[in-house]
């Protein structure tokens, strides 16, 4: 018998990510595809970047979404300014730290790590005794928000850190833009990434970046080639550069980046001043009426992320088959700790289009019910 067309349910996401798309997006995802070499598409791809430049407050002329996922997005920003025999400081206070540091090993450099406990944020102090130790370190890499734990860390203090030592600063901003404030010019971040299935609410598969001068003229002065052809921008740039002509360089996958347009266009006419603070105020009814069922966050409050909430799972409690529960009778996703964190902490995602009223009142009264 042949094989049936996949119909997935229809669920409430409020884990770590992806997160809900809203219905303008999906339908945007359904236009007809076009050549991404038509003068309509770059017109598209233009304003996309005009777009992205909103969304990390940057004039940064080199900002456009890598063609993969938020992964690609940190092996981009680190490929590119990298090379053999650098030392890189890594931050590391829960997943992707651990991610970077892999990284920057397969480049050839020497990754120094400062390490803080999962759920807190980014202790500076540790970081500029990481320049002092090691006064030619070339770059510090760092996750603004931590989505495998619900920690804001300080990128502007981190910044200026880095500065000070004449490194450059690289940002995970994966979960942080559109959910929490970022500029990324005023706080002199060098290089960041970021990922659209967050708190952008798209589907995920694309990587948003954004490159300074300062960034750009150390990628042009390397010694060495970008050990990725795929994500060298010297290449990259030929296709979504400014400029006269667009030459192909990869198939841009056209139809999810109509998608990222629709979005972008969606936090514009809402504001993005406006969508930090929805999601802030939704993600403090939220924290109320978990409390009041006994679940407290992990993280504490001055550095905790309003889109992800991690909180502790009362004693005696199955975690797993709570969120199995959720999942076959409410038709809602919540996230399961990682890491040093499996099996002790929920994690509640509030991202973007999930973000909403609706969305607390359902995972409020379904965790009700559940426990
Ligand atoms: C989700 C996430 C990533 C990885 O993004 P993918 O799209 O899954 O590759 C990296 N950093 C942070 C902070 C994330 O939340």
């Amino acid at each position: 018998m042949a094989t049936k067309p996949f119909h997935p349910p229809v669920r409430t996401l409020m884990g770590p990510g992806p997160s809900d798309i809203a219905p303008r997006v999906l339908e945007a995802l359904s236009r007809p595809t076009i050549g991404h070499l038509d003068p309509q598409f770059i017109v598209m791809m233009d304003e996309i970047k005009e777009l992205l430049k909103y969304a990390f407050k940057t004039n940064n002329d080199v900002t456009f979404p890598v063609s993969a996922p938020g992964s690609a997005g940190m092996e981009t920003a680190l490929v590119n300014l990298v090379e053999p025999g650098d030392k890189v400081i890594v931050c590391q206070n829960g997943v992707f730290g651990g991610r970077m540091k892999s990284i920057v090993d397969r480049c050839g450099a020497t990754p120094i790590l400062v390490e803080d406990t999962w759920g807190r944020a980014v202790d500076p102090q540790k970081v500029e005794d990481a320049f002092i130790a090691n006064p030619t370190a070339k770059i510090v890499a760092f996750v603004h928000a931590e989505t495998s734990t619900g920690a804001l860390s300080d990128a502007r203090t981190i910044a200026e850190i880095a500065h000070k030592h004449h490194a450059l600063v690289i940002a995970d901003t994966v979960t942080s833009l559109g959910g929490s404030k970022l500029f990324v010019d005023e706080w002199g971040l060098d290089a960041v990434y970021s990922g659209t299935q967050k708190c952008l609410s798209c589907p995920p598969g694309l990587s948003p970046v954004t490159f300074n001068n300062r960034a750009v003229e150390i990628i042009k002065n390397r010694k060495t080639q970008v050990q990725s052809w795929f994500m060298d921008i010297n290449l990259v740039l030929g296709y979504w550069g400014e400029g006269a002509k667009r030459s192909y360089h990869h198939t841009a996958p056209i139809n999810s980046l109509y998608g990222l347009h629709e979005s972008l266009v969606m936090l514009q006419e809402e504001g993005i001043e406006n969508s930090w603070e929805r999601h802030t105020a939704n993600s403090k009814k939220l924290i109320a009426g978990l409390s009041e069922l006994g679940l407290e966050p992990i993280v504490p409050e001055e550095e905790r992320l309003a889109q992800l909430i991690s909180v502790s799972i009362p004693d005696g409690v199955d975690e797993a088959a709570v969120r199995s529960r959720l999942l076959n009778e409410f038709n809602l996703e919540i996230g399961a700790g990682l890491g040093a964190l499996a099996g002790k902490v929920w994690r509640i995602g509030l991202m973007g289009y999930s973000s909403r009223k609706e969305n607390i009142d359902l995972c409020l009264n379904a965790l009700k019910a559940v426990l």
